[in-house]
């Protein structure tokens, strides 16, 4: 009787046990009602972001780009592009070539950037880039050539033209001191100065989500939004003139940079927000900023696991109650890891392993709960991500008129390409919130650099013209 009576107590401890778990996690169950509740805030801030009297204080910044059409196949040249702020700094050599067959040739080479660099003097920053520039013209044999560049640089920036571009405020990782409020053309400008060894000519400076449509646009032309699911979260879309209230001009369209990451800054989505992405917000190097970028972007989710993991170890319910070294160390769960743990063709074992490897000894039950966290975290992730989709494509279809639109999204990122069920949720959820449009998603074969090239082979034949 007394073993019954342990084995009951036991059993009472595991369901209460997995009661408190998911009651923890049901926070992260969004209803559809919740997720249309985000897609209508969206598309309040996107308002906000587009008219003259609101865009000063608006967190959804909708940022004018001065590129106003997609490509149409007669780009041509060798163009360098500069790709800085997703996993990878890169420096690339792009030669387009119009006519019957149309070619693009690339060649790259990626570049670290050390985090004393990411995080020291903006001087520092543009010196290193061009001292990478510099090793990349060596390499290809070009040194003296002159070429046209366009500055891929994934950050918000103010833009008064295709060459100018004011840093708003660093996001990610990056915290060099000096460039907020800069040009950083400029900045890049002077760096290749103070140099001495090329000469080089920046054309235009465009943010990956503009990149990341421009390039898919050159196969589709039906292409005319870009989405980057990645380190960070973003996405642009080609928006009237006459509602850029900021721009002068009703005619045509130009493409517009939303900085949806910084949606919910100004605390419209606190309510969905729980004490764990509070925690990853007051933990990283921008407070209060991004606060949606850090519900969904690549370098924010194993954060908020992390969040997870360690009160409910705290609690008692994970790795016998041990708060590890390796736990209590930012960053440990990169998106390659959760994409791991999360691989339907893992077993349990293999969960463990990765753990092991991470530094976490696990037990089987810890194994268990951490992909069901991870699951429940990259679901939310998806499902917000697809609902300020969805907000979009209806804007765009509303600006037309139409009772129904075809768009094309051209997508990127790591968080996208690489997690196993990422992109589905996410589409999902774009068809469920979006049901009067057919969104079509095509992945963009590396749209930062290519991107950065088409775009600058257009500005580059419109200063021609203009000179002539
Ligand atoms: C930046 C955006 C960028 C996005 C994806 C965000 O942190 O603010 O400019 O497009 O990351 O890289
Ligand atoms: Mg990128």
């Amino acid at each position: 009787a007394k073993g019954a009576a342990m084995v009951t107590a036991v059993a009472y401890r595991l369901t209460e046990q997995s009661r408190q778990i998911q009651q923890t996690l049901a926070e992260f169950r969004l209803s559809k009602a919740q997720l249309l509740e985000v897609k209508k805030r969206m598309r309040a801030e996107i308002e906000r972001g587009l008219k003259k009297e609101t865009h000063k204080e608006a967190a959804v910044k909708m940022l004018p780009t001065f590129v106003r059409s997609t490509p149409d196949g007669t780009e041509n040249g060798d163009f360098l592009a500069l790709d800085l702020g997703g996993t990878n700094f890169r420096v690339l050599l792009v030669k387009i070539r119009s006519g019957k067959r149309r070619t693009v040739e690339m060649h790259n080479k990626i570049y670290a950037i050390p985090l004393e660099v990411m995080q020291g003097t903006g001087d520092e920053l543009f010196d290193h880039i061009v001292h990478c520039i510099s090793d990349f013209l060596d390499y290809m044999g070009m040194k003296s050539a002159r070429l046209p560049l366009g500055f891929t640089f994934s950050f918000p920036c103010h833009q008064t033209s295709l060459d100018a571009g004011i840093l708003v405020t660093w996001t990610k990782g990056f915290k060099a001191t000096d460039c907020e409020g800069e040009n950083v053309v400029e900045l890049l400008r002077e760096a290749i100065k103070r140099k001495e060894e090329f000469e080089l000519d920046v054309v235009a400076i465009v943010n990956d989500t503009v990149g990341t449509m421009m390039t898919c646009a050159y196969e589709e032309p039906t292409c005319e939004v870009g989405l980057i699911a990645g380190t960070g979260s973003n996405a642009c879309y080609m928006e009237e003139m006459k509602n850029i209230e900021i721009v002068e001009g009703n005619e045509g369209r130009m493409c517009v940079n939303m900085e949806w990451g910084a949606f919910g800054d100004n605390g419209c989505l606190d309510d969905i927000r729980t004490q764990y992405d509070q925690a990853v917000d007051e933990n990283s190097l921008n407070e209060g900023k991004q606060r949606y970028e850090k519900m969904c972007s690549g370098m924010y989710l194993g954060e908020i696991v992390r969040q997870i993991l360690i009160d409910l170890t705290k609690r008692g319910f994970l790795f016998r109650g041990q708060i590890s070294e390796t736990l209590k160390t930012r960053g440990i769960f990169e998106t390659k890891f959760l994409s791991q743990i999360e691989s339907d063709r893992l077993a349990l074992l293999q969960v463990r392993a990765i753990l092991q490897q991470l530094g976490l000894d696990s037990t089987c039950d810890d194994s268990i709960i951490v992909k069901e966290v991870c699951g429940t975290v990259s679901r939310r992730a998806a499902q917000i991500c697809g609902a300020g989709m969805a907000a979009v494509v209806d804007k765009i279809r509303e600006n037309r008129g139409l009772d129904h639109l075809d768009v094309t999204v051209g997508v990127d990122g790591t968080l996208y390409k690489l997690h196993p069920h990422f992109s589905r949720i996410f589409l999902q959820t774009v068809k469920e919130l979006a049901p009067k449009c057919d969104v079509n998603f095509l992945l963009s074969e590396d749209g930062s650099g290519k991107g950065a090239a088409l775009i600058t082979a257009v500005g580059f034949r419109q200063r021609e013209l203009d000179a002539q």
